[in-house]
């Protein structure tokens, strides 16, 4: 059941026509809930009450099905002036992003191009992006943009998939990079020739490679709401001891709150992934498709006033 539910969700998240609905109900839905507001600056009171608990952010322009050039240019224009905000405003606020929304399913120069420019205005204000990991697709070719970018700049970090049969492996090819990564279980639907079926394998594997990350030395996240692995992380860099600093947890907005805080209290760095934008309908979906139960946050935020 829990299969189908999932299969479900993740079906309904590569549906255009909903995609365009939900553009047009607005974000009601989700706003205040588990994105920030409609666009950047309407989510900064909710990055400074982030801040003030102890959190850091790291923002989010949704933004997927990008298949213009024009669309591909705004959003990279939209990420630079982000990025100038969070420096001129002092936010304590990191950025991620896509791949698909910098133009990678029309013309890899064209994202080139983009990224160019953020990372060059990332870099003047020493604020981190980190470059979301899709599908499986479009694993190989957003390694390599990561690769090519890392290799010329710092303020740059990408996300690895413990579901994927690869990760170990993309894992030990980007070591010499001295890579920030994040690490996550994997959010997307794919086949079992690709991806592990089996989420006590995608456990163990993600178990795997947030050992092999933090004791090759480099600066990790560990993205995930699951008790077992925050419990596994917090062992191992006892039993290795691997200094706070060297690592941190992520959640995303509007997810164990509670928990958040709880692990700001007893020291560790914690960072909240918040989302803000119209196109909020894929992100929405695949969490739908993660736990089900938070269709609940959903059903409260289009009664309340
Ligand atoms: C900051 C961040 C960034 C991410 N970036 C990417 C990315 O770039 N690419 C990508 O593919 N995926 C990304 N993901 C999604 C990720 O791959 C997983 O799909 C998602 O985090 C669900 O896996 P999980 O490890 O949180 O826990 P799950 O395996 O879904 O759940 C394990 C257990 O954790 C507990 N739990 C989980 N969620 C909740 C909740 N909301 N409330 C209470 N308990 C809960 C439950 O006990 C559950 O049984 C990101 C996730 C985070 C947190």
């Amino acid at each position: 059941m829990e299969v189908i539910t999932r299969d479900f969700f993740l079906f309904l998240s590569k549906s255009n026509l909903l995609n365009k609905m939900a553009q047009s109900w607005g974000s009601r839905v989700a706003a205040g809930k588990i994105i920030g507001g409609n666009d950047f600056n309407s989510s900064i009171p909710t990055i400074r009450q982030l801040n003030h608990q102890g959190l850091s952010v790291t923002v989010d322009h949704l933004g997927e099905f990008v298949n213009s050039s024009e669309v591909a240019k705004e959003r990279t224009e939209e990420c630079i002036r982000t990025i100038e905000t969070i420096a001129d405003q002092q936010l304590n606020s990191q950025v991620s992003l896509k791949m698909t929304s910098l133009g990678l399913d029309i013309d890899l120069d064209l994202v080139y191009q983009n990224m160019t420019k953020i990372l060059q205005t990332a870099e003047k204000h020493k604020i981190m992006v980190t470059i979301d990991m899709e599908d499986e697709t479009r694993c190989q070719k957003t390694l390599d943009i990561f690769k090519d970018f890392r290799s010329r700049y710092e303020y740059v970090s990408t996300v690895l998939q413990a579901y994927l049969y690869r990760t170990e492996q993309d894992i030990d090819e980007l070591d010499s990079l001295k890579p920030f990564l994040r690490l996550v279980k994997g959010a997307y639907k794919e086949s079992e020739k690709v991806a592990y079926p089996e989420k006590a394998d995608v456990d163990a594997n993600y178990k795997k490679i947030i050992r092999k990350q933090l004791l090759n030395g480099h600066y990790t996240a560990i993205a995930s709401h699951d008790d077992k692995m925050i419990e596994f992380t917090k062992q191992l860099a006892s039993e290795h001891n691997i200094t706070k600093d060297m690592f941190e947890f992520q959640m995303l907005y509007g997810m164990r709150s509670q928990t958040q805080q709880s692990l700001v209290k007893e020291g560790y760095n914690m960072r909240v992934y918040l989302p803000y934008g119209n196109d909020w309908y894929g992100y929405f979906m695949r969490r739908l498709a993660e736990r089900p139960s938070n269709i609940a946050f959903a059903f409260k935020g289009m009664t309340k006033k």
